[in-house]
């Protein structure tokens, strides 16, 4: 257990529960710096655990969670706690891809604005 003393001139030292929910998603294969993020929900029967990418808390595959896609990329997708990804989407850690990349207009209003 560590205990925290003489806190004073150390303005860097943050409570450690505030940290843990600060967490951003690990940089391990790629998953922590993709651009946009999918999430859908997760459908998987199989009696796996995996591990939440927010908390590193055990996640079991047959509880209720959510699929969270760098990028949209499948191969890189990971198995979420819900809570974990609400968390991480109000505090901007977790863009949709409609919030990063502007839509673009369709060919119609191309089309006006050429004229
Ligand atoms: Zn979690």
């Amino acid at each position: 257990m560590f205990v925290q003393t003489g806190s004073i001139g150390n303005p860097g030292t943050r409570p450690l529960a505030r940290q843990r929910a600060d967490a951003r998603p690990t940089a391990v294969d790629g998953f922590g710096d993709a651009r946009w993020y999918a999430m859908r929900r997760a459908g998987s029967r199989k009696p796996a655990t995996y591990r939440c990418p927010f908390c590193r808390g055990h996640l079991p595959a047959l509880t209720d969670h959510l699929l969270v896609l760098p990028e949209g990329d499948a191969t890189r997708r990971r198995h979420a706690h819900t809570d974990c990804v609400a968390r991480a989407r109000a505090s901007g850690r977790l863009p949709l891809r409609e919030e990063v990349e502007p839509r673009r207009p369709g060919p119609l209003a191309r089309l006006l604005r050429r004229g």
